[in-house]
């Protein structure tokens, strides 16, 4: 059944920050598909249609689009939500986990991308929101994987925007601070942890537990990801909560050597 209302697809809709957009998009009268990747377990939300979604699987992400298109007729809005977090040293991790970690933040965004846009092309207009962090733009030690995938992420979107602007379809990018949500418990941990690295890691560990804890709630971040949905002249980049804006122009400002500094003093690093 075609629909007249605008089709928006949340991924990774089933809890924290997806959840939240699912249902801010919903309220300003989107018609709402969020997906997981096991939906039996997702309690039902009012205005939200759930389906099934790993984006790390080809053929899951081929059929979800279908579905949605056989059932919807469009896709005007697709929220690339669904990512995992990450810690310890670089060296901790095993280059399958660091692939694994990539294959859901980076390879994830890029096949539901691919996948979405022959239909927002045919249709001359769409918008493709990325749900990078600050940390697509800040480093952050003992988090260097999730770092690599969301600085990935800022890279592919602001290269892919530029690409398909003419055909009505922009790449935009949601840039959070800590958020309050499920993220910190399904972080991945180092599968070759080092000694070398223990102490340093659990202080890094705790940062991001506090950080999270004490984050933004997640209405902030979809409050965000609607206007990049809605706006007129919609933005590249919209960080999400005060932290976020204040680190996106702090790195623009600050000299590179006093930002050096200040990230290696947050992070107890010795100087
Ligand atoms: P949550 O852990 O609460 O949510 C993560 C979502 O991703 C879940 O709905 C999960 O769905 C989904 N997901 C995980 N793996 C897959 C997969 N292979 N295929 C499909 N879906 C998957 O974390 P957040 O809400 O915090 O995270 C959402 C996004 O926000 C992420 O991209 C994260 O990097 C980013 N972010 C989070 C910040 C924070 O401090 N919380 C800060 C900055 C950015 P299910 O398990 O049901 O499949």
């Amino acid at each position: 059944m075609a629909t007249r209302r605008a089709v928006a697809v949340v991924t990774g809709a089933s809890s924290g920050i997806g959840r939240a957009t699912a249902l801010e998009l919903a309220a300003a009268g989107f018609d709402v598909v969020g997906t997981s990747r096991n939906t039996s377990k997702v309690a039902a939300l009012d205005g939200i249609t759930f389906l099934d979604l790993d984006v790390t699987s080809d053929a899951s992400v081929t059929a979800l689009i279908q579905q949605v298109i056989d059932r919807f007729g469009r896709i005007d809005v697709l929220v690339n939500n669904a990512g995992i977090g990450s810690t310890g040293a670089a060296e901790e991790s095993s280059l399958v986990q660091d692939q694994n970690i990539f294959d859901i933040n980076v390879f994830g965004v890029m096949r539901t991308t691919k996948a979405v846009l022959p239909h927002m092309r045919a249709q001359g207009r769409g918008r493709i929101i990325n749900t990078s962090s600050i940390y697509g733009f800040i480093p952050q030690p003992y988090m260097a994987v999730y770092v690599a995938s969301k600085h990935a992420l800022e890279g592919y979107s602001e290269s892919l925007d530029h690409e398909v602007r003419e055909h009505g379809v922009r790449v935009l990018l949601v840039e959070p601070g800590a958020t309050n949500t499920a993220f910190e418990g399904n972080i991945v941990q180092p599968d070759a942890p080092l000694a070398v690295y223990a102490q340093q890691r659990r202080i890094a560990d705790q940062l991001v537990a506090d950080a999270v804890k004490g984050g933004d709630a997640p209405v902030t971040v979809a409050k965000a990801i609607l206007a990049a949905a809605t706006d007129s002249t919609p933005k590249l980049r919209y960080t999400a909560g005060p932290l976020a804006g204040r680190l996106s122009l702090l790195r623009r400002i600050v000299p590179a050597r006093a930002f050096d500094r200040q990230i290696r003093k947050f992070n107890k690093l010795a100087s």
